[in-house]
């Protein structure tokens, strides 16, 4: 998405590069590889150039500010500050503290741009702790039973949390080759995850043999192990695991509603997910609401 603001172009998490491209966290579908002047976090451009191995100049123009949004580290809202009002972007977000993630406080403003991955009644979350307890749970029986388990989520950020909640578990924790890069930026700013061994190296030297032990991969891998998914979409869909787990980084149906509310924009835009479904809710609760489907670049094609 795009923003025009005066004779200025701004990108919003586009893949396309821009006058200033705002880039809310490292996850590759909001970052353009060939942007030059980028507004984001320290943290995200410490990741953007250490997983796609880009070179940008950071900005921070007058009247942008950047609000951390709980997703992974470093992802932040963007709120902007002009004449007609403020603007917040949320980029993907959630509302709820996990680990070592703080969720998101979103600000008050006039236009609110919202992501809604999970924009449908279906996908309100259970406590994060009760997952996190629950799924650990069943990964320490598995492995007291003799067999290993690997443990499946997306390499930047869900790994990181799945890595955070294994390493207390009192067996060898391996790692998929993806996941490393990102644990030692991950390390750097802060989050202390033990040194692990990737799986190759595991591979290589026999550990697999040793008795059970945890994987943490983005897929599934050659070696016998029981399998166990962490995703939102574990609340309604079926997966082709011994176990899936609804640990989700965005926020759920009511934390939508509620971050909504909290915003008190005059008007929302909608993207991803359940963009068209939840801008009807939001009608009905009679709100300005309008779902932005991807053929429809410019917001002022709207106000
Ligand atoms: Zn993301």
């Amino acid at each position: 998405m795009k923003l025009k603001l005066g004779d200025r172009e701004i990108g919003l998490d586009t893949r396309q590069r821009c006058e200033i491209n705002f880039i809310s966290h490292a996850h590759s579908d909001h970052v353009s590889r060939s942007a030059k002047r980028v507004i984001c976090s320290d943290e995200t451009a410490l990741l953007v150039s250490g997983r796609y191995h880009i070179e940008f100049e950071r900005e921070m123009p007058e009247g942008f500010e950047l609000v951390p949004s709980g997703h992974i580290l470093g992802s932040t809202a963007l709120l902007l500050h002009s004449d007609q009002g403020r603007l917040l972007f949320t980029g993907d977000f959630s509302p709820r503290d996990r680990l070592f993630l703080k969720g998101f406080k979103p600000p008050k403003a006039e236009i609110l741009i919202l992501e809604t991955t999970f924009g449908d009644p279906r996908y309100n979350f259970p406590d994060t702790y009760e997952v996190i307890k629950e799924s650990t749970d069943w990964v320490r029986t598995q492995l007291e039973s003799g067999r290993s388990v690997t443990t499946l989520g997306y390499s930047l950020g869900k790994a990181q949390v799945l890595c955070s909640m294994m390493e207390k578990l009192k067996f060898p924790v391996y790692i998929h080759g993806s996941i490393l890069k990102m644990n030692s930026i991950y390390s750097q700013l802060g989050v202390e995850l033990r040194g692990f061994i990737p799986y190759a190296e595991a591979r290589k030297r026999g550990y697999f043999d040793n008795g059970p032990f945890i994987l943490v991969s983005p897929q599934k891998m050659a070696v016998d192990t029981l399998n166990a998914k962490f995703t939102g979409w574990a609340m309604t869909m079926q997966f082709d695991t011994d176990a899936a787990f609804p640990l989700s980084d965005h926020a759920g149906f009511d934390e939508l509603m509620e971050t909504v509310r909290k915003v008190d924009p005059s008007v929302v835009f909608t993207v991803h997910g359940f963009k068209e479904e939840f801008a009807e809710r939001l009608r009905q609760e009679g709100r300005r609401a309008v779902s932005l489907s991807s053929h429809q670049m410019k917001l002022r094609d709207f106000v």
